[in-house]
Parts: structure tokens; C-alpha cells; sequence
């Protein structure tokens, strides 16, 4: 039986008092989530996670990108051991906008995922085709290149969280229905499956692309959607709590 999982990405949004105010709120937060069994998190920008850590380490609190290698000469980079110094044990890879505005492949995103995994932390992978992919009819080619180069040389893929994020739904309010997500999770398992058997099953993958509190409960009714990545409507306490309640 996989857990359920609400990660809330802020992207670059959010003081470190503004973080503070959402973290204060999180403790009723997360008794909710408790009650249902769902875990919760969220992944702020670099400078909010200590704040985040200092006033409720029980959250899931991710980063939203690291750097593969420990250290050198990488400026305005961050690397693991400067993140686990902190206690993060968690990173989004290879979010859509690092992929568009940063130029990470799957080539890349592999090393940092590998990284991650050998200093024991949650590499949180994120794959999705863009708008133009999905109208040339090439979203499962797509899907497969970024499980695959992504995923290479992975040897527990328990320890792996993906999120399929369709490019052309994220942000933009034209979240994909619940049966072309369903869809495209299930072709994740299955090709999880073909490469690591039985463990598939144990890997949660989420669903993410404009995931509201009035939209949610139809994902999660999908035999392969574990969760969601929500960005816009996670900023706010109110909407986060909604997102818990409906899922
Ligand atoms: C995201 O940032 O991963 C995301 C899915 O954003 P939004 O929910 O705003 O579409």
C-alpha cells in the first residue's frame, strides 16, 4: 500500500517570514494530514529552508534543485552535503521550468538523481512532455527517454518519487483530465516494472499541472496517482488545507 503525498512547490515565492507565518500553520496542517495518513511538504527556495527546519522538521522539506557534485568552483549553486548539513533530505529534479530556463536533461537530472540516492536522500523526479509533444501524439516517447536516461544505473527505485508533470498544464490552469493522467502514471509503472519487477509497485508516483483543492479528489481516485505536486495552490495556508481535506 503506497502513502499518500502532497508536496507544495513554491518555486521562487515567499519570504523567509512569510515562510515562517506558513510554517507556524503547519502543525494543524500535518495533524490533519496524520488523521488521513497522507504525508506532507513542501519545497521553498534555498533561503527559506532553515526557517521551515528550525519551526517544524515534521514536514517533508525538500529542495527545489541541488548540484550533483560536492564541491568547486559552480557559483550560485548548491551541493548535498550543504543541504544534509541543514537536515534537508529531500530535492525536486528536474522540475519542467529547471529543464526550460536552466537547460537540465535527462542526462543531467540522472546524475543528480544518483548523487541524491548515495547520500540517502529522496530524489523527488519530475518528467513531462511539452505542449508540443503532447500534440504530435509522442508523450509516451518522451516519458519513457526521461524514466530511462533519468533513472539509469538507479538500484532501489523504492527510494525514488516521480511526478508526471505535463509542461502544458503546469501553471496555466489547464491541469490534463484525470484519465490522461491515470494514463500516463500507469505507462511510469509499467515502465518501472519492465526495468525493476516488483518494486514498481512500492514507488509513488505523483500527479502535477494546476492540481487545485476542487480538482484533487479526482486524481486520487486514479489506481495509480499517489499524490500531488502543487505549486500556485500551495502557497496558502487556507488552500493547502483544502487540498489535504479533499485528497
Ligand atoms: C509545479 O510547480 O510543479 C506545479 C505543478 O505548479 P502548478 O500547480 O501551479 O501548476
Amino acid at each position: 500500500m503506497r502513502k499518500k503525498l502532497l508536496v507544495g512547490n513554491w518555486k521562487m515565492n515567499k519570504t523567509m517570514a512569510e515562510t515562517a507565518a506558513f510554517a507556524h500553520a503547519s502543525f494543524e496542517l500535518l495533524k490533519n494530514a496524520n488523521d488521513k495518513n497522507i504525508d506532507i511538504g513542501v519545497t521553498p527556495p534555498y533561503l527559506s529552508l532553515q526557517t521551515l527546519l528550525n519551526i517544524n522538521p515534521k514536514l517533508i522539506i525538500g529542495a527545489q534543485n541541488v548540484h550533483h557534485l560536492e564541491k568547486g568552483a559552480y557559483t550560485g549553486e548548491v551541493s548535498i552535503p550543504m543541504l544534509k548539513e541543514l537536515g534537508v533530505s529531500w530535492s525536486l529534479v528536474g522540475h519542467s521550468e529547471r529543464r526550460t530556463y536552466f537547460n537540465e536533461t535527462d542526462a543531467s537530472c540522472n546524475l543528480k538523481v544518483l548523487a541524491l540516492l548515495e547520500n540517502n536522500m529522496t530524489p523527488l523526479y519530475c518528467v513531462g512532455e511539452t505542449l508540443q509533444e503532447f500534440e504530435k501524439g509522442v508523450t509516451k516517447e518522451v516519458i519513457k527517454a526521461q524514466i530511462e536516461v533519468g533513472l539509469k544505473g538507479v538500484e532501489d527505485v523504492r527510494e525514488v518519487v516521480i511526478a508526471y508533470e505535463p509542461v502544458w498544464s503546469i501553471g496555466t490552469g489547464k491541469n490534463a483530465s484525470k484519465e490522461i493522467a491515470e494514463d500516463i502514471c500507469a505507462y511510469i509503472r509499467e515502465l518501472l516494472r519492465a526495468i525493476y519487477g516488483g518494486n514498481a509497485d512500492l514507488v509513488r508516483i505523483l500527479y502535477g499541472g494546476s492540481v487545485k483543492p476542487n480538482n484533487i479528489k479526482e486524481y486520487m481516485a486514479m489506481p495509480n496517482i499517489d499524490g500531488a505536486l502543487v505549486g500556485g495552490a500551495s502557497l496558502s495556508v487556507e488552500s493547502y488545507a483544502e487540498l489535504i481535506n479533499n485528497m
